[in-house]
């Protein structure tokens, strides 16, 4: 038996112990510090953007968008339906209510004309036009930006970018995440870098950013006692976790390229099957970084994304669902949507194969194998 390939495990680069002990040596075990500094320096360096914040998570860069945005009880905002609940939930931490918007087939995100329709719709039904709009570049696909943007500039309707599986993306030449008003990242275990949990918020001026480091640290005013004015959250990035992503940031370039050849091998191996469909890149505006690997199999074979799954594990190979899209979660059953199915119908019948830097050619080759085996028995 093979030894278990995971789907993304983290990958460090050798570097990140360095950063650590200097953190020790210098006793900067603390939220903040030269490792927290370094590390929002290096991702702007990156991403080509200088107002970037880094967070505990890529949930709390969210929720201190949407705060930044002023969303707040009752208000409504757009949320791209086909997504990890962790987009959503952050709009009822405001007391505010999620709508959901459901994908297009060709990025497998946010619909623009669904998008618009439910903009129409809700200013029909509440008389007020929804607070914020929610975007999210799914398995590192970019979102159709231009359009979006388009939609959501008609009715002046601010968009936060969901960048979370999406570091190295680019939509037409633009990093994902420094399109909207405001972009999240995050840096889980499972993520393309890893702080060990972490995120960033990538913000559209200096003085914003300067805001959200005064509110993810308890919003304490420039007084000598403990004086509040409004209320603050606990999320910056503690000193250690940055010094981890210090580290990642100087193999970052190459755990993209990684994933996309990781991809290519993919869709290489799998293309002379025609019931099986690798996910690439629709159109020559959008390179993803491949966070993961998803395939489509033609619903006519008769099996589930489950079968398929179980498969797999037998085989030791870790593979996982499409994300079940929002408007499928008991959770959020009484929320509002706009589309067409497109999202239910790719959680039918897909599937994440495997994708972490971390793996090697031959154990893609043996993941395409057995993806092979199972379809084939199937005919
Ligand atoms: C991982 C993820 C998040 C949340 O990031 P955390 O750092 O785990 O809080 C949000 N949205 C999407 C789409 C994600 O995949």
């Amino acid at each position: 038996m093979n030894k278990r390939i995971f789907l993304s495990f983290p990958h460090l680069g050798g570097y990140e112990m360095k950063y650590i002990e200097e953190a020790f040596k210098e006793s900067w075990v603390v939220p903040l510090g030269p490792n927290v500094d370094m590390f929002e320096q290096r991702l702007g360096d990156y991403l080509g953007e200088s107002h970037v914040v880094a967070l505990s998570a890529g949930t709390a860069a969210i929720h201190i968008g949407l705060v930044m945005l002023g969303v707040e009880q009752g208000d409504e905002v757009l949320c791209q339906s086909f997504t990890f609940s962790a987009s959503a939930n952050p709009v009822v931490y405001q007391g505010a209510k999620p709508v959901f918007v459901d994908s297009e087939p060709d990025t497998w995100n946010m619909s623009p004309d669904a998008l618009e329709e439910a903009i129409i719709d809700r200013h029909r039904v509440t008389g007020r036009y929804p607070k914020a709009i929610v975007v999210v570049h799914l398995y590192g696909m970019p979102a159709k930006m231009d359009e979006i943007m388009a939609v959501a500039g008609r009715y002046g309707i601010p968009v936060l970018e969901d960048a979370a599986e999406a570091l190295g993306s680019e939509y037409r030449g633009r990093k994902c995440g420094t399109i909207g008003r405001y972009g999240a990242l995050s840096f889980n275990g499972n993520k393309v870098i890893t702080t060990s949990g972490g995120g960033a918020l990538i913000c559209p001026t200096a003085d914003a950013a300067a805001r959200v480091k005064f509110l993810v640290t308890q919003a304490r005013e420039k007084v000598p006692y403990y004086y509040h004015k409004v209320i603050g959250y606990n999320y910056r990035l503690s000193n250690v976790s940055a010094g981890i992503g210090c580290g990642q940031m100087e193999v970052l370039a190459d755990r993209v390229e990684r994933r996309r050849e990781i991809h290519g091998l993919y869709a290489k191996l799998l293309g002379d099957i025609p019931e099986v469909r690798v996910h690439g890149n629709p159109s020559s505006d959008v390179n993803s970084n491949f966070w993961l690997t998803t395939i489509l199999f033609d619903e006519r074979l008769g099996f589930t994304p489950e079968d398929l799954r179980q498969y797999l594990d037998t085989n030791n190979i870790e593979s996982r669902w499409l994300w079940r899209p929002m408007n499928m979660q008991p959770v959020y059953v009484d929320a509002p949507f706009y589309g067409d199915g497109t999202a239910e119908r790719l959680f039918g019948h897909g599937l994440c194969l495997p994708s972490g830097s971390i793996l090697t050619d031959d154990e893609i080759a043996a993941v395409a194998d057995a993806v092979r085996t199972f379809v084939k028995s199937k005919y």
